[in-house]
């Protein structure tokens, strides 16, 4: 019999036992690195505008260390009240290329993040996004909320096996 694991309206996989007490076996290959590892990966949700002006938005999976290094530092950085890239540190109040990410992190509620990246950034980050990601439909999946919700970073972080490093 397989078991498909539950998952939350977000596609969060919900933690779920099989009769014999196991953890129902889900895949854990991580997209951008292509590792098979057993630590629960990183759901993530990608949305931006397209340069025609539609939606458009990916779901990716990745392990821990892809998240620590890939994504979290734009994390935190987007967590700040002005508008700078997140990833090279120039103001974007004029001209900003959003993207929206919501990401779960196994064992922390869902959370969000809204990126003001420069254009060229933006590029980036995008291409980094649609790594071995799949296609959402054009409804958008509770992405792109006006306001990041990070509220416990350091909680969060945590949970990832990541302690935030102070920025030099
Ligand atoms: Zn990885
Ligand atoms: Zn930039």
């Amino acid at each position: 019999m397989h078991l498909r694991p539950r998952t939350s309206n977000l596609g969060c996989i919900v933690r779920r036992r099989t009769k014999e007490g196991h953890l129902a076996v889900i895949p854990k290959i991580c997209d951008l690195c292509a590792t098979q590892g057993t630590d629960k990966l990183v759901s993530l949700y990608w949305a931006w505008i397209r340069a025609d002006g539609r939606r458009t938005a990916y779901k990716q999976r990745v392990c821990p260390p892809c998240m620590r290094e890939a994504y979290v530092p734009l994390i935190v950085k987007a967590m700040e009240p002005i508008l700078t890239c997140p990833a090279c540190g120039v103001s974007t109040v004029d001209d900003m290329d959003a993207v929206f990410l919501t990401f779960c992190i196994p064992g922390m509620p869902q959370d969000q993040s809204e990126m003001p990246l420069c254009g060229p950034c933006a590029v980036e980050v995008r291409n980094k996004a649609l790594t071995n990601a799949s296609p959402l439909p054009d409804r958008g999946v509770g992405v792109g909320g006006p306001q990041p919700t990070l509220q416990n970073a350091a909680e969060m972080w945590a949970a990832l096996g990541i302690v935030p490093q102070a920025r030099r």
